[in-house]
C-alpha cells in the first residue's frame, strides 16, 4: 500500500470546516474513494461519544453513511475526525482504536493541519497528505 494520501483542496476545506461546525467536540465522518486511493467524498456524521475528547459513530449511521457512498460510485476509505484543541497526531484512545487498512485523517483546529495515518498489521504509519485534481472539476485521474 502507497505511504502517500491524495486529498483534493476542496476536501481540505470541507473537513476544516466540519471541524470548526463541530467544537468544542470532536467532528467525525467517513472517506471516499473513486480512484487511485485519493479522497474524493467526505460524508459528515453524528459524533455519538459522550465525552468532548472522544468520537463515536452509530452502527445504523456508519452502514447508512458506506451505503450512500456505495451509491455514488465511491469505496469506503476511512474515517476523519478533529482535535478541537489538542495536536492533530493521534491520541493514545486514536491507537487503540484505529481500523486495520483504514485511513484516519486527524484534523487540528489550532494550527488547521490534517495529518493521515494508517494501521497496517501492527504498525500505525503516517501517510504523507499530497495534493489532489478533482474530477468534479474536470482533471480526473491525475494524483497531483
Ligand atoms: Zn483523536
Amino acid at each position: 500500500m502507497t505511504d502517500e494520501v491524495p486529498i483534493p483542496l476542496r476536501i481540505r476545506r470541507e473537513l476544516i470546516a466540519a471541524a470548526r461546525a463541530a467544537a468544542p467536540r470532536e467532528m467525525v465522518g467517513l472517506l471516499g474513494s473513486r480512484y487511485g486511493g485519493c479522497v474524493t467524498d467526505f460524508v459528515p456524521l453524528p459524533n455519538v461519544a459522550a465525552g468532548r475528547d472522544r468520537f463515536a459513530v452509530d452502527a445504523i449511521a456508519f452502514a447508512a453513511a458506506v451505503q450512500q457512498l456505495e451509491a455514488s460510485g465511491a469505496s469506503f476509505l476511512g474515517f476523519a475526525h478533529s482535535h478541537p484543541d489538542g495536536p492533530t497526531g493521534l491520541s493514545a484512545t486514536d491507537r487503540r482504536e484505529l481500523w486495520r487498512d483504514c485511513v484516519q485523517l486527524v484534523c487540528g483546529l489550532g494550527d488547521e493541519q490534517i495529518r493521515a495515518f494508517r494501521l497496517s498489521r501492527e504498525t500505525v504509519r503516517e501517510l504523507a497528505i499530497v495534493a489532489a485534481s478533482d474530477p468534479r472539476f474536470g482533471t480526473a485521474g491525475a494524483a497531483r
